[in-house]
């Protein structure tokens, strides 16, 4: 079993525990909990695709994992990677149920992968894939089934490709089937940057409740690893607020400006299709290592890249004071208790990062209703639902004096388990 699927599985044993006071039948609490520790359906397969100059074959490994589907159809996006494996999406499909249970939003989990090095393969290849892919899970998904959404290295291109495919398969319009879509197709205002605009709104809130931090944004130093959709929008929007953004990173390095960098002109240089090792420095701004940007002496430590960025090998080194996970699953098991026990703040992923599914939902809403808002009362309703997410966790951490992610996993077992019961699943 991998680091990142024993985490998930351990975090929900773990709470289980708290949660177990809140259930007089203990044996059908047993039999709820030992039914989220298995997703209900892990569909697999081979996909072959013949696009490229050469006509060469191209065989990929593919997966799409359902994990629960107590509290509505299950929810999560598709990943192009290679260390994507079965444990891996088993593990966000995890993350997913408990993210829209804590978001409140009417949605299960689940999550789809390709084991895939996208930048090895042409634009047709790409394209070819996405479609294959979306014929091959096509019986499985529908809006009241199971809806898909970009994850790392997938977009609303790749979007665009697997709605054409499954509209085609199935022979009527289907919008509310994918989400992440660009505009032209019945996307939302909005959501591109969600994820980023959401973990910003809990920065927001967390500072509003602990009193330590008053002040202006200005005192605020903050280290973002990763630069792809949702470090970028973490980023810009928290620069373009006044916090000082003193690092990012993308895969090949790190930058660091003790008194803050440009988020924008490194915007504009990552948009040129520049890496971060030749950003041309100016004096102040020095290259640093990714390992180097966990260790910063900052307020907020924001892990938006991959799983495992935090472990036993650098818990240690941590010198935040608040870590905000934007990523799913930055840190393992063991650093998690680690931070908690050295009193550093760990805002949990499920929190932190639910601003992308939320604004999803929105989508669906809106497809369904064939009525679009305006970004206004998408932020609108943004803030409000991943505000008065992190109050409930804020509040049961508090009572309980448990760490966020504990609270964050207690209300969202719940959620999942008081539906299980009420359907009579167990
Ligand atoms: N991939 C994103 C996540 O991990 C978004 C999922 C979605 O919008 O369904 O939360």
């Amino acid at each position: 079993m991998n680091a990142m699927l024993q985490a998930a599985l351990g975090q929900i044993k773990d709470s289980s525990v708290v949660l177990s006071d809140d259930y007089q039948d203990k044996k059908r609490f047993k039999k709820a909990i030992e039914a989220i520790l298995t997703p209900e359906k892990i569909i697999k397969g081979k996909i072959t695709i013949k696009a490229g100059s050469s006509g060469k074959r191209k065989t990929f490994q593919v997966f799409r994992i359902e994990h629960n589907d107590a509290r509505g159809p299950f929810k999560g996006g598709i990943r192009f990677h290679p260390d994507v494996s079965e444990d891996e999406v088993r593990a966000l499909s995890t993350l997913m149920s408990l993210k829209c249970a804590v978001a409140g939003i009417p949605y299960g989990g689940g999550k789809g992968g390709i084991i895939v090095d996208p930048s090895k393969l042409t634009r047709e290849e790409l394209k070819e894939l996405s479609m294959e892919y979306a014929k091959f899970i096509a019986p499985y998904i529908g809006p009241w089934k199971d809806v898909p959404a970009p994850d790392v290295n997938t977009d609303g291109q790749i979007m665009s490709w697997m709605l054409e495919a499954y509209e085609k398969k199935i022979g009527m319009e289907s919008p509310a089937t994918f989400t992440g879509k660009p505009l032209e197709l019945g996307g939302s205002l909005g959501r591109t940057e969600a994820t980023g605009q959401g973990g910003v709104y809990v920065l927001d809130a967390y500072l509003k409740r602990n009193s330590k931090f008053q002040g202006p944004n200005s005192k605020i130093t903050i280290a973002v690893q990763g630069f792809g959709n949702v470090g970028y929008y973490f980023a810009t929007i928290a620069s373009e607020l006044g916090f000082k953004v003193v690092a990012v990173s993308d895969s090949s390095s790190g930058i660091y400006n003790p008194k803050g960098l440009d988020i924008k002109a490194l915007g504009e240089f990552k948009d040129k299709g520049g890496s971060f090792k030749n950003y041309p420095l100016k004096s102040g701004t020095k290259l640093i290592t990714n390992s180097e940007l966990l260790e910063l002496p900052v307020t907020f430590l924001v892990p938006a890249a991959l799983e495992n960025a935090i472990t036993k090998d650098n818990m240690e080194k941590i010198s935040a004071e608040v870590v905000l996970e934007m990523a799913n699953g930055p840190t393992t098991t063991e650093a998690d208790t680690y931070l908690f026990e050295k009193g550093i703040d760990v805002i949990p992923d499920i929190l932190s990062n639910s601003g992308g599914v939320t604004v999803s939902y929105f989508e669906w809403v809106q497809n369904l209703n064939g009525y679009y808002w305006t970004k206004e009362k998408v932020n609108e309703e943004l803030k409000n639902i991943i505000t008065k997410a992190f109050m409930d966790i804020d509040k049961i951490k508090k009572e309980k004096r448990i760490s966020y992610r504990r609270a964050a996993n207690y209300l969202s077992l719940k959620r999942i388990i008081d539906a299980m019961m009420l359907r009579g699943r167990v």
